[in-house]
């Protein structure tokens, strides 16, 4: 079975074909600047196949894109696929699905609908999310397609974890209140974790940390999300890259009267411009600051400080809620490639139980990286949000 994943944002389109026989990629790409000039890459994952990387493609819109998609899949020099035919389904990334989806489903006009209604709460992604769909229906009419939620994994929280402290009206009237996000990987990793454990879901404490340019953890007990950092939005929980995490809510209108500035551009402010980027001045990429505070920039420093401080406290605050943990997960660009971070942030958590090994540590891959005396099993777990994606695919579509 041939799976296309796609995951659409308004002017990209981030496409990875898989063979379910094998789990294996057997071609990727991104459509970008949709819309404006279109930029397109296709990278064949099979010997003597050619990359294509063109600039100046003519895509109007993210139907054109998915167009040049299979016309590159089905390429009779560079091509994986003989024929259009050969897609059996297509799996979406989708950001936000409110409270209507725990899982991942089939989509159908209902379906459709329903991603719809939670544009309000996903405005920037959710539309798009939305154009890929169509565009997919439009080009390849027969094939089945199916949504996997970015927020889905997190929907078995309780409600002390996800209500927030305002009127409950608001709650009721606009569905405010804590969704989360990084579903898929926390998921995935979080399985897997469990496998590792002994493979019995019931009874287990397992603390997910998808730390990459957007950073989130999760509480994960029984195998099911009981408490994660992102909220409403995807701006809540650690500082990230660019995100500021959480913060005294009344800074936004301290802002915004001596700067001049709207709610939405604050907002912005603290969606693009804050986190590690903007307390250090430097970057929002980790290399950079490791190089910068490496070379004595002092607020480099204090930008992964930060972060490793704000992770620490998340971690604290979910074996407490918990009641104790069985094993931490470190995952995503961060959490899979900096030692340092992850012996930053286990520093100190000794008191837990919690020690991680420093040879281990320095490892790539799947590994457990748990020190001699630690009570807590620590893992690093390179997380594949496509790939289950595919996986959520084949399983629906297999039922029909
Ligand atoms: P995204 O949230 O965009 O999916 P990723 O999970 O791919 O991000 O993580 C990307 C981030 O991971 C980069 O911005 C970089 O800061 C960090 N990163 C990747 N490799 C390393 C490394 N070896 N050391 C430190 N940070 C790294």
């Amino acid at each position: 079975m041939n799976i296309l994943v796609i995951n659409a944002g308004s002017s990209s389109l981030k496409y990875q074909l898989f063979d379910m026989e094998t789990q294996e990629i057997r071609a990727k790409g991104l459509c970008e600047r949709i819309g404006i000039d279109g930029k397109f890459t296709y990278k064949p994952q099979v010997e003597g196949k050619q990359t294509i990387d063109a600039a100046d493609v003519p895509m109007p819109t993210h139907n054109e894109a998915i167009q040049a998609v299979l016309k590159a899949l089905v390429d009779e020099n560079n091509g994986v696929l003989k024929s259009m035919d050969e897609i059996d389904a297509v799996g979406h990334r989708v950001l936000h699905g409110g409270q209507k989806f725990s899982e991942s489903v089939l989509i159908d006009e209902k379906v459709i609908a329903a991603i719809e209604e939670c544009i309000p709460l996903g405005p920037l992604h959710n539309p798009a999310n939305l154009m890929g769909i169509h565009a997919c229906a439009e080009v390849m009419p027969k094939v089945p397609q199916v949504a996997v939620f970015d927020t889905a994994f997190h929907q078995t929280m309780p409600k002390s974890s996800y209500v927030y402290a305002i009127p409950y009206e608001f709650y009721e009237k606009y569905g405010v209140r804590r969704y989360g996000f990084h579903g898929t990987s926390h998921r995935y990793v979080s399985a897997k974790a469990i496998e590792l454990l002994g493979g019995k879901a019931e009874g287990t404490k397992v603390i997910t940390c998808h730390l990459g340019n957007g950073s989130s953890l999760a509480a994960v007990k029984d195998g099911k999300c009981f408490d994660t950092s992102m909220g409403l939005t995807p701006l809540e929980g650690v500082p990230m890259g660019t995100r500021s995490g959480s913060m005294d809510p009344a800074i936004v209108e301290f802002i915004a009267n001596n700067e001049k500035l709207t709610a939405s551009e604050t907002l912005t402010m603290l969606n693009k411009k804050s986190g590690v980027l903007g307390i250090s001045g430097v970057s929002s990429d980790f290399r950079d600051l490791d190089d910068a505070a490496a070379k004595g920039n002092e607020r480099a420093q204090l930008a992964l400080d930060i972060f490793s401080y704000s992770v620490k406290k998340y971690i604290g605050s979910y074996v407490a809620a918990m009641g104790g943990v069985d094993a931490i997960v470190f995952t995503a660009g961060l959490g899979e490639n900096s030692a340092e971070m992850r012996a930053s942030i286990s520093s100190g958590l000794e008191y837990l139980g919690i020690e991680i090994d420093a040879e281990k540590n320095s490892k790539r891959g799947t590994v457990d990286i748990t020190g001699k005396n630690s009570k807590v099993k620590v893992f690093v777990i390179p997380t594949n949000e496509e790939l289950v994606i595919a996986m959520d695919t084949q399983a629906i579509v297999s039922k029909l």
